[in-house]
């Protein structure tokens, strides 16, 4: 077992004892050994004359003070985990043998010298004693509110969304944070939303002689005026190479599925002027209709081309088996216009003012999206509890301990949830086109998605996490050693990391220049986009290390002496990378 505290002269104390079960035999335990581990650094703590096999290594501080440690002698090793307050797991790695044959005048070293050569690290006892007050049972309670019935699934907009905006604001008033919105701790968007006229509304596709009409609830529409098209070719763009020779203008331009670019398409596809642009909706249920816009729309995305979202089942199976390119497929449309009703929604922002007078104004964001689907007809509540509420609650959780240090990082923390990520983006996108602080001190942004679940359809993941655009910026390689030094693996999801990096928030900044990832436990999972999505199927004890890593990136992000950078020799960054050039960064 391994016990750490601090004795009454103020000297931090670590115990480090051994229990272990012979195989045939009753549990038997090495002698406690006692040593002090040093108040400033923590990676050369030293242990001698101890009883320990040769080969005992630490593989990690874990749950603040707790250690980590592996036996090795040959073929027999065994793992001791523990923590501060005294539990002790026992978990066999392969045969159980007693540790014999000690030297008496052994040292042991904490193997915490994994970091990358240019920068060593060396948290503070006060960073471990700060994220070890992330709690599971703070992450349930708040949770189990958040992805609660009564918010009726946090539509955008909705009273459901505007209720968790006051508890998310509040639990960042309760964590001391500064208000950072523009009224308090919300910035206020004011956005429209798009109501169809009830009559006048006609969509129809033509394969050939085969004609499909689309009917008006199957169909979403986003359009500020009205729109009349009778017989416009449909052109079927799967990636940028599809659009050679400013393909597209004057046409209907079929968009890919999201989670495949789409935005990224649509945003250079709508400088070729086409006169609709044509999507398949994820679900057929209609729950992801998109109908809320800026009305600054000098920035926005599709430039006002209107769009026509599909979610009859058929007409997503002809558009999906059509070829790319020219599609031979015709589409005619009648909108009349449809009604724009003023709505107000939240994105809630919380401020630690860092400590260092020259690097306290750069900004280090920790954002999630605190919307969701909201609920379908038969008013089944959608509860996005993994998505996103997780992420939520670790911002709130995240914060609170952080806002514990008593002496604060050097730049300055942001913590952001924002409305809109379910209907495109837009939350995230509005804070990009109107930030309160400025983007060209935002130094990188870490987003977090569907961190609680650990029944991901690729199998258990437990103590894991995964970066999008993972090889896109150095924020990798901070969150890396957050995880090396918390117990969480940082890997490479091989299909997610690039997939994903469009496909949630981080990538409305990143389109700013901002180094912008997002973390994510789970890509997908048995309940994602379902009702079943709810608070009593997360893994909080995981969720409680994924946090503690989590606040350990913020920390080494924001006490950097180098800020976060982009991989300028991936060409994936090429965009990215001009944008943040654009905006002065080095
Ligand atoms: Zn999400």
């Amino acid at each position: 077992m391994i016990r750490a505290g601090v004795n009454t002269k103020g000297e931090q104390l670590v115990e480090l004892g051994v229990e272990y079960r012979h195989i045939e035999g009753a549990p038997k335990q090495v002698p406690i050994e006692r040593f002090q581990m040093s108040q400033v650094k923590y990676n050369t703590m030293a242990l001698r004359d101890g009883p320990f096999i040769k080969g005992l290594r630490i593989d990690h501080i874990e749950e603040a003070i707790g250690l980590r440690a592996s036996f090795e002698d040959g073929s027999r090793q065994f793992g001791i985990r523990s923590h501060t307050r005294g539990l002790v797991y026992q978990k066999s790695r392969s045969t159980l043998m007693p540790p014999t044959g000690f030297g008496r005048t052994l040292v042991l070293f904490l193997a915490l010298s994994l970091a990358p050569a240019q920068q060593t690290f060396s948290p503070t006892p006060d960073m471990y004693q700060a994220i070890q007050g992330v709690s599971s049972a703070s992450l349930r309670g708040n949770l189990s509110f958040i992805a609660s019935e009564l918010l009726e699934g946090r539509d955008t907009p909705s009273r459901g969304l505007d209720i968790a905006a006051v508890y998310i604001a509040a639990q960042f008033s309760a964590a001391r944070l500064d208000p950072a919105g523009d009224d308090g701790y919300f910035q206020t968007a004011k956005m429209l939303r798009t109501v169809p006229a009830p009559d006048g509304f006609e969509l129809r596709i033509q394969d050939g002689s085969h004609a499909l009409t689309v009917s008006k609830d199957q169909a979403s529409v986003q359009s500020q005026g009205p729109l009349e098209l009778s017989g416009a070719p449909v052109y079927k763009v799967r990636d940028l190479a599809d659009l050679r020779d400013g393909e597209g203008k004057g046409k209907v331009v079929l968009l890919p599925a999201s989670r495949e670019n789409s935005r990224e398409i649509a945003k250079v596809t709508a400088a070729l002027q086409p006169v609709a642009f044509l999507e398949v909706a994820d679900k057929e249920d209609g729950s992801s209709q998109r109908r809320l816009l800026d009305p600054d729309e000098r920035h926005d995305t599709f430039a006002g081309v209107p769009r026509l979202i599909v979610h009859d089942a058929e007409a997503r199976k002809l558009l999906r088996a059509a070829k790319a390119g020219e599609t031979g497929l015709t589409i005619s449309v009648k909108l009349t216009t449809p009604t724009l009703i003023p709505v107000t929604v939240r994105n809630v922002i919380g401020l630690l003012r860092g400590s260092d007078l020259k690097l306290r104004d750069q900004y280090i964001l920790l954002t999630a999206h605190y919307d969701h689907l909201g609920m379908d007809g038969p008013g089944r509540v959608f509860h996005g509890a993994n998505d996103d509420g997780s992420g939520t609650v670790s911002v709130m959780e995240v914060a609170r301990a952080l806002a514990r240090l008593p002496q604060h990082p050097r730049r300055s923390i942001v913590f952001m949830t924002f409305f809109g990520e379910e209907e495109g983006l837009i939350g995230s996108a509005y804070y990009a086109h109107h930030p309160l602080l400025p983007l060209a001190k935002t130094i990188a942004d870490l987003n977090l998605e569907q961190v609680g679940r650990t029944d991901s359809t690729e199998g258990p993941q437990i103590s894991n996490g995964s970066l999008t655009g993972f090889d896109y910026s150095d924020l990798t390689s901070y969150v890396q050693r957050a995880g090396e030094r918390t117990g969480i693996k940082i890997y490479k999801n091989l299909i997610g990391s690039d997939a994903y990096f469009t496909q949630s928030d981080n990538f409305s900044l990143a389109e700013e220049g901002i180094p912008a990832q997002t973390l994510c436990v789970a890509f997908d999972y048995p309940d994602y986009h379902a009702v079943g999505d709810e608070w009593q199927k997360i893994d909080y004890e995981n969720l409680a290390r994924v946090n503690r890593a989590i606040a350990l990136a913020m920390f080494l992000m924001a006490d950097s002496d180098q800020p976060v950078r982009w991989n300028e020799s991936n060409p994936r960054t090429e965009s990215f990378v001009k944008a943040w050039k654009q905006r002065g960064a080095q």
